[in-house]
Parts: C-alpha cells; structure tokens; sequence
C-alpha cells in the first residue's frame, strides 16, 4: 500500500528544504539560517535535511521541518550545525530513489545544497534523473501516480560552499575567505618566528585539485614560492626555487617562506611534497635551517569570517529567491558571486566547466586550466609573480619608457594600503620604473620644500616593500590634508621630483586630493600627468567604486566585537546591545556588519531614525526575547552608524529600550571606534590591493609618450580604480565628481548596498513597511 503523504500546503507556496553536503565550510550555517527565514518570509515552509544526502536517504528524522527560532545564532558558529556527511548510497541510484521517496513523504518540492563540487554534482545528476526516478517509483509500487503528480517538477538550487574555491564561474565560495584567513594567521605566526631564526619554512595548504588557497595566501603574504596544481612550476623548478631564494638571502631577507598545495605537481604530473621541498631548501645548494609545517584541518574550522557571513547570507536568501522564480525549462541554477554581483549560473555548466580544469591538468593544458578558473585567479598570479620574484629582464622596458611613480597616501590608515604599496613599488621595479614615496601625505611633500631634507621624499627598494604585504597600518605615512592648503607648492614639489605619474592610495580625501590636483591643471602643468586612486578606507565611501580596501578588515574587526557583546550578554541573557559604528555619512560598515552578524535592526544615516521606527523595533525586540525561553544565545545586537542621527544619539537609543523593555530585557551601548580599523588587514583587503597596486601602475605607464596637452584633454589620464558590478574599472574622475559623487555627504551618490537593509529585516523578521 502506498505511503501517507503529509496535507497539501495550504495557502504556503512550497516545501523548501536545505542541505549541506561535502567537506565543512564556515559560512554554511550562515546559509541555512538565510534560506529558512527568507523561506518563511516568503511565505514557505522550511525544512533542513541533516548529514547531508546520508539524511535525504535515511529520511526520518533526518528531515525536520524548521521554524524561524531554530537557526537562531547560527550565523556565528562554525562548521555546520545541521550536519554533513560523505553518502556512498547517493551515489548510486538505489540510494537516489530512496531519497526522492523521502523527499515526496515530506512533501518537499525544492532542494537547495550547499556543498562543494561533488556535492553539485550529485544534485545536478539528482535533478537529471527525476523523471525516471518518478517512473520507478510507481512501477514498484512505492508510490502512487497521484502521489507523484505534484512532484514532477524538482526544483535544485546549488550554494557552493567548500573551502578550496574550487567551483568555476564564482569568484568565491562559502568558506574559502574564512579559511585563507585562518592560513594567513599561521603563517603571520610563523614569519615572526622565521624572521627571528632566518628560517625556511615549507607550509602544506589544502586544496587538491585547486590552488586558490595557495596562491591567494602566497599573495597574501608575501611568500617567496608557491607550487599549485594549474601553474606548476618551470621545468627546472629546483634551480628556480633555489635561484629565487639565494637572490631574496642576498637582498637582505631573514626568512624564506613556500607554500604548498596538496594537490602541487609539477609538470609532469609528478607530485611536488613538502619533504622534497625542505630537503631542497636545507640542502648544500642553499643551506637553510627549514622545517615543515602542514596547516590540516585548522584551515575548515572556526568561525566564518565577515565575508563569508555575508556571502553565505546573501547567496541564501537569493536561492531561495531562485526556488520561487523557477519555472520548468529552465535549467538549475548554482547561486554564484562574481566580484560584487550575485549571480545565478547553471548548475550543469558550472560543475562541468569544474571539471574541465582537472581534465585540462590532467592533460597537462595549464594555460587553459588557468583560464577556465575565474578572471580574476589569472591576475592574482600574475600580480603574485610580479610582486614576489626581483629580476624579470623580459618584463623591463626600455630605459626611454620609464617613470618616475609618486606614491602618495592620503586619509586616516586602512588595512591593505601597505599591501597595495608593496605591489605597485614591486611592479615598478620590475618595468624599471622609480618608485617614490612622498611620505606623510601633502604635508610631508611639501615640508621637504624648505630646503630642509627632511627625508619626506624618497626611493623606494624591494627590500623597503617587501615585508608590507601584511602590515596594517601606512609604512609611508598618511595625512588628511589636501593638496588645496598649498597648490603652488605641490606643484613646485611635482616639477622638483621629477613625478610623472600619481598613484594616490586613500579614501574620500584621496578622491578630493586627486579632484583638487586635476582641476589645478590650467594653472600648473606639473598636473598634467596621469593620476589614479586607489579607494582605501573603512567606510567604503568612495565614489567609482563599490569596495575599497580596508573595509573588509573593518567589518572583520566590528563582527569581532559584536560576537564578543553578543557573548557577554549570553550569561545574562535578554540584552540588546545598540552598538556604534564608523563609516561618516555611508551606511555601508553598519549594514554589511548588520548582514554579517544578523542585527536586529542597522539605523544609516541614509535612512535617519525616528521615533515610529525606535517605537516598531522595541516592540520587535519584546516579541523576540518573548520567544526566547531561555535560549542561551540571547544577546542581541542593534547598528547604529555615528552619523545616524544627530538627536537619537547610541547612548539614547539604549536608554529608551531600557526604559520601554520594563525590567524585561537590558540595553547597553557599546562604542568600538578606532577598533574598527582593525590590526593585521584581512586576506581579502591584501589580496585585493595587490592585484589593483599593479593594475594601477599599469594604467599610470600606458600614457608613455603623450604630451601633457593630450594627458590634460584625456578624461581618462584621472581616474579611480575600483570594482563596479561584476567588473573592475578604472572610471575617469571628471564624470565620477560630477555625476556620481554627493559632495556634501561625501559618499556616491547611488549606493550599490541599499536593498541590503531589507534582507537584514526581513532576516531579523523586522518589518519594513512599518518603519518608513
Ligand atoms: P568538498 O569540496 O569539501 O570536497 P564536495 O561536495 O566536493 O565538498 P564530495 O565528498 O565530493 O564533497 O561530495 C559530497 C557528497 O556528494 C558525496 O558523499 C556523495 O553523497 C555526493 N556526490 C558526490 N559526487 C556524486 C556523484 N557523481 N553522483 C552522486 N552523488 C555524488
């Protein structure tokens, strides 16, 4: 007889279930508590399958309906709080119509899985064989064609979730930020001790088929060498190893650090060890006290780190956005980001192309592994080779070709600057181009003016550089003012020094510095040379770009923060901690922040604070803590940007919850200020400023040649470098001032971010209508 099925959904659109599958990766659980609120927000029923597909074929149990309470703090624990496992009955198909069985008794008509390639794959030949699976199941009787009829449709929704960043066609997956992060803080730790020592160092990385880890942690930080399995080394790698080594000894470096891919072969296909490595390295050739170090499962665990929380978010509550527009024809779609954007590609085309780059190593097609790997893993080896290797005769130009770079930093300090320095001095050095750092911002160039040397403008070498990749912080100095203070005597400096071409790393004030030296052309042709900003600053408020390096470590330091609030108000429960954030007139840090902690509400100063709102949200806040009994994880946490509102102050915000809640919940404000610019820069802000250090120098060398009148009528001689969408651009600064830029806010004047703030509510189940 055929089985019971549950009642149809009455008046609920569908019966969404969600899955993490394959290896662990911090960020999952941040995906499930997205896909079950926005589930439950739309108007769904959730579900959660447990252990991966091991619970979609055992059924039972393993397959528990969820309500909005049940993935609470889930965004900031580790791993993944639903389960995985690696399911050999799945990967045959007697396991397959099991789980479809149990799919159907539960009702469940969507499936979405967060996992990693395997796991993709699996669901893609899942969705594949629904039809037949459908058939099976009611020629053997297991299920009736009326039973069935609902189900004909399976509607698969991918997350890619793995620590390797293996998926082609996403520029991340969920978890590989976190990890290469845990990766840079070991090896940050062992650099202290290999500096001490002038040890060698050979770090073993995860990654198998990939070497994303590797090469990003190798940019990173600055490592010497790094084998991986798309770009396995020359021929004679021992040679190059060893020659790369002895030349970075004899500049003065202490230490030597290699990194290792698992999966690192050379190109032959023979495995490449990290014992072979180190017998290399302590060998007669170069004599180096080295030791090995194999980084394991350090590298999946802990919690996911800011971006990780956001892209797991985002990417969650879009899958299920993708469940609801699904419409039979078309094809499955794997929820994917690519720079800025969240995308949706196919699944089938997605997990093919992934599988095209083993076959391309496999056939020894490097080049073309390289290439089907996203844009962007070809230009951080590049600017890697750039930055790490001293002599490239082949890349040097002519001695006619080459420029005297002035590199200028302007604003309060963000994490990555160092790192965006060192690659453009890097790059420099590399075309025979001279370097030149005018210290402590306009100021220091200019003091130097009075015949006093005051050593504000000088060469910069490779052995200066080379050990900024991670030092948060400016090594060269920065300054606030702007070239306005004394426009004559900048451009006096400029003509002294010899500076043909600008490269001005900072935010807002950055911006207005270049702005101020581009309209200053008709009156002083020192200007008319090229100039391009590299947006750098926590609040991420330049125009022309939706990223600036900096905001990344930011958002990192302040969910730090939070998570450490959110703790101390779990012993004394019910506690609503409105904690103050930077970011001037831009509410970007304290939504993403928001997005990336689950605050129960972020107050912009976009969006200003009134009452009816502070009224709405303590009555949310009551209607939570109500819900609560007992829960540990009790800490809540309101945003509030400083410049929110100038009359509900933080301090205020928390005394009216405290007087409203009754003795029922407490409130506190919370200020972490400078803390917010955090200490070492994230992966992510070094990786980042690498890659556009070099691109920038690039842009700055492409105008050899032209006279200064055809540099002066070029819009595009001033330009900012930055993401936009899914592309990086370098946007001409005269239409970016003019069009784009609300001067007196000094934030763009269209915020890519805005509709951030509805997920956050609607994650929070805060309401929106009722906050206007
Ligand atoms: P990671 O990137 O962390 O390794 P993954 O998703 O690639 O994650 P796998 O172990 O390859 O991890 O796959 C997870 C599960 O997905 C497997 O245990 C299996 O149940 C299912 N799966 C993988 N490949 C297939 C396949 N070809 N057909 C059916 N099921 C599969």
């Amino acid at each position: 007889m055929a089985p019971t099925l549950p009642a149809p959904l009455e008046g609920k659109k569908r019966r969404i279930a969600i899955m993490t599958s394959g290896g662990d990766s911090p960020g999952m659980n941040g995906a499930v508590r997205a896909c079950v609120r926005m589930a439950i927000a739309k108007g769904c029923e959730a579900y959660c399958v447990y252990e991966g597909y091991e619970g979609l074929v055992q059924g039972g149990d393993m397959i528990k309906p969820m309500k909005w309470e049940d993935v609470r703090g889930f965004l900031s624990e580790g791993g993944t709080l639903i389960g995985t496992a690696r399911c050999m009955a799945f990967m045959e198909r007697p396991g397959r119509l099991t789980a479809a069985k149990n799919m159907i008794m539960n009702g469940i008509d969507a499936l979405i899985i967060c996992g990693g390639d395997g796991s993709l794959t699996g669901a893609d030949k899942f969705r594949a064989e629904w039809p037949g699976l459908m058939e099976e199941l009611v020629q053997k009787k297991q299920l009736t064609v009326e039973q069935v009829a609902p189900f004909r449709q399976l509607n698969i929704v991918g997350l890619v979730g793995s620590i390797d960043n293996d998926l082609s066609m996403t520029d991340a997956t969920i978890g590989c930020y976190s990890s290469l992060q845990r990766i840079c803080e070991s090896v940050d730790y062992i650099d202290a001790t290999a500096q001490s020592h002038q040890r060698a160092f050979v770090i073993e990385v995860m990654g198998r088929h990939c070497g994303w880890l590797a090469l990003m942690a190798g940019v990173s930080t600055g490592a010497d060498y790094v084998f991986m399995p798309e770009k396995p080394p020359p021929e004679n790698w021992e040679e190059d190893l060893a020659s790369i080594v002895k030349k970075h000894r004899s500049l003065g470096k202490r230490k030597t650090i290699v990194i290792v891919a698992e999966g690192a072969h050379d190109c032959n296909l023979q495995p490449i060890k990290v014992s072979k490595v180190k017998d290399l390295l302590a060998g007669d050739k170069l004599k180096l006290d080295t030791r090995i170090t194999t980084l394991g499962h350090v590298q999946r665990g802990g919690q996911a780190c800011a971006y990780d929380r956001m892209l797991s978010t985002l990417q969650g509550a879009e899958a299920v956005n993708a469940v609801l527009d699904a419409e039979p024809g078309i094809p499955s779609p794997v929820i994917c980001i690519v720079e800025n954007k969240i995308v949706r590609r196919s699944l089938l085309e997605a997990v093919a192309q992934t599988k095209e780059v083993a076959k391309c190593i496999e056939r020894k097609e490097f080049d073309k592994a390289m290439q089907l790997r996203d844009a962007e893993f070809t230009e951080y080896y590049n600017a890697y080779k750039i930055t790490t290797s001293t002599e490239k005769p082949e890349m040097l130009l002519p001695e006619e070709k080459r420029m005297r770079v002035g590199i200028i930093h302007v604003g309060a300090p963000a994490g990555g600057m160092n790192a965006a320095t060192r690659a453009a001095v890097a790059y420099c050095l590399a075309r025979g181009h001279t370097p030149i750092a005018l210290h402590n911002g306009f100021p220091g160039l200019i003091r130097h003016h009075d015949d006093k040397p005051l050593g504000s403008v000088r060469e910069i070498s490779w052995l200066d550089a080379e050990s900024w990749a991670s030092k948060g912080g400016s090594e060269i100095g920065t300054n606030r003012s702007l070239p306005s203070e004394d426009l004559e005597t900048v451009a006096f400096c400029f003509k002294k020094y010899n500076i043909q071409g600008l490269f001005v790393v900072g935010g807002f004030e950055a911006f207005t510095a270049v702005s101020e030296l581009r309209q200053g052309r008709p009156h002083y042709s020192s200007f008319k040379i090229p100039m391009i900003v590299l947006p750098a600053t926590v609040s991420n408020n330049v125009p022309g770009t939706e990223y600036s390096i900096g905001s990344d470590t930011c958002l990192n330091a302040l969910i730090q923060y939070c998570d450490a609030c959110r703790q101390s108000a779990s012993s004394s429960r019910r506690r609503v901690f409105v904690v103050e954030t930077q970011g001037g007139y831009s509410g970007y840090i304290a939504t993403v922040a928001g997005l990336s902690i689950g605050a129960v509400a972020v107050y912009t100063p976009e969006e200003g604070i009134n009452i009816k709102m502070l009224d709405k949200d303590i009555d949310l806040l009551r209607e939570t803590f109500a819900k609560d009994r007992g829960q540990s994880r009790a800490g809540k946490i309101i945003l509030r940007n400083e410049k929110a509102s100038d009359c509900y102050t933080t301090e205020i915000i928390a005394n009216m919850i405290r007087n409203e809640a009754n003795g029922r919940f407490e409130a506190r404000y919370a200020v972490p200020g400078h803390f917010q610019q955090g200490t070492t820069p994230s992966p992510m802000d070094r990786c980042r400023a690498a890659r556009f250090g070099v691109r920038s120098i690039q842009h700055l060398e492409g105008w050899f040649g032209k006279t200064k009148d055809e540099i002066d009528n070029d819009p595009a001689s001033t330009v900012v470098i930055g993401i936009r969408g899914a592309q990086v651009k370098l946007s001409p600064m005269e239409s970016v001032e003019r069009f784009e830029t609300d001067w007196k806010a000094r934030r763009p004047k269209e915020e890519f971010w805005k509709d951030y703030n509805e997920i956050v509510d609607t994650l929070s189940g805060r309401k929106r209508g009722a906050i206007s």
